[in-house]
């Protein structure tokens, strides 16, 4: 049991911090907890953004994460508005932006990541917007109802979806894209491919290998021009191009890579000092990744907690895991693959139902791709956790159970 007049600190309220003050009631802890965020919102869930809450499918209470109400019963303090702007290690002390100070015993960083800039001229004008807040959506909405033409830069996950949600809502879209194919950088050149062609199926436009160098209009945005000169007309923009793990508290002072890094119990560099979710860089499999991705975040937010509760307890284990929704399509990633040896496909692309494994040189899976293929989740979880190596033939044909498919099974 823990002592009644230890405070625990959590920054930020997002999906990490939110199930880590959540989980240390859950679990038994008796002292203070602090849940600072400096998005004045109550806490809401941020897939929506881009889906269902864009195309006025469900409303803003709908996504809202947990009320007022049920946070004062667990007794966790949720100071809104209020940036955690520095912290003393030694101290163990946080100032926060209204100037309040707070003494804590624990600290955890949940800082989620903020977005990358897209810094060319014209940038200024209006009309051009970044998609992370229930406030971002909320003025693209606004600016929805008034316009036909929309540009959407950037065609990884954040991008797709947007461009798959304005469709739906019956605006022409163009998007444009540095690289020659989306999402190829994370998963590979065929499915590049696959997802290219999905867009264009879709009546998008896509400028791919091409990249913005200048927003044109009159104060609004009306026009883009790309570095191999073409034009896109267009009434607004929206700009998807990458996250980066918030990492701004005790920079100077912590082993940062591209997030806090964090042993398998949550533990940074510090004592007392722990970090969760997107902002943070955690061990898979010998390796330390970082994953923005909703899942992660909760399950580790968890299991931090946890840990801050019964020290060292209880190793962060999980598979990762992400989905996206783009036009009829469920995306699901398990696993992490950068430097994959192969890749193998279970079903057919044509049909748009089929799993896509990466696999080392072992022929151990280390990654798999579902489309629309909810059904093979929790084996392919399972493969990957495992790490024995498969059949080839036996996982390529559809018909073979995959818990079959492991070599020596
Ligand atoms: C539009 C959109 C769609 C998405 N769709 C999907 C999806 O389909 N599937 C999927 O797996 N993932 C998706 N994600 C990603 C997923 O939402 C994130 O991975 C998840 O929210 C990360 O949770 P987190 O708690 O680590 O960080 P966040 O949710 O980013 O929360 C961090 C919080 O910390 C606060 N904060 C930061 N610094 C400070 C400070 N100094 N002081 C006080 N507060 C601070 C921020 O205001 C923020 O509220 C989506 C994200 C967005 C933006």
């Amino acid at each position: 049991m823990t002592n009644v007049n230890a405070t625990t600190l959590i920054v930020g309220s997002g999906i990490a911090g939110i199930h880590a003050a959540e989980t240390l009631r859950a679990k038994g802890y008796g002292g203070r907890i602090v849940l600072a965020d400096r998005d004045s919102s109550l806490p809401y869930d941020r897939p929506p953004l881009s889906k269902e809450f864009m195309l006025g499918e469900v409303s803003e209470d709908e996504i809202a994460l947990k009320t007022e109400e049920y946070l004062q019963e667990l007794g966790i303090e949720l100071w809104l508005g209020e940036e955690v702007v520095s912290v003393d290690s030694k101290k163990q002390s946080a100032v926060l932006s209204n100037g309040k100070t707070l003494e804590w015993d624990k600290l955890l960083l949940a800082t989620g990541s903020g977005l990358r800039k897209l810094p060319v001229k014209g940038s200024e004008l209006n009309g051009i917007y970044y998609l992370k807040t229930l406030a971002d959506a909320n003025a693209i909405k606004e600016k929805l109802k008034n316009i036909e033409q929309v540009a959407v830069v950037g065609a990884g996950f954040i991008g797709a979806e947007l461009a798959s949600t304005f469709k739906k809502l019956g605006k022409e879209v163009t998007i444009i894209e540095w690289s020659p194919l989306p999402l190829a950088h994370i998963l590979g050149d065929e499915m590049g491919e696959y997802f290219l062609k999905l867009h264009q199926s879709e009546g998008i436009r896509t400028i791919m290998g091409d990249s913005v160098t200048e927003f044109k209009g009159d104060g609004e945005v009306e026009e883009i021009v790309t570095g191999q000169g073409k034009s896109i007309p267009c009434q607004a923009v929206i700009i998807g191009v990458g996250v980066m793990p918030n990492t701004q508290i005790l920079n100077e002072e912590l082993d940062i890579e591209r997030g806090y890094i964090v042993n398998e119990f949550g533990e940074t560099s510090l004592p007392n000092i722990y970090a969760a979710g997107d902002c943070s860089m955690w061990p898979f499999l010998g390796k330390h990744i970082s994953i923005e991705h909703w899942d992660h975040a909760m399950n580790h937010g968890q299991n931090v907690a946890t840990n801050i509760l019964e020290e060292n307890s209880t190793p962060y284990e999980a598979v990762p895991y992400f989905w996206s929704d783009q036009y009829e399509k469920r995306l699901q990633y398990f696993g992490n693959s950068k430097n994959w040896n192969r890749t193998l496909i279970r079903g057919d692309k044509d049909e748009g139902e089929f799993s896509y494994f990466y696999l080392d040189e072992n022929n151990v899976i280390e990654a798999a791709l579902l489309v629309n293929q909810p059904r093979n989740a929790i084996s392919v979880r399972r493969l990957i956790k495992q790490q024995k190596p498969v059949d080839l033939n036996l996982l390529s044909d559809s018909n073979v159970k995959l818990k079959k498919c492991v070599a020596d099974a």
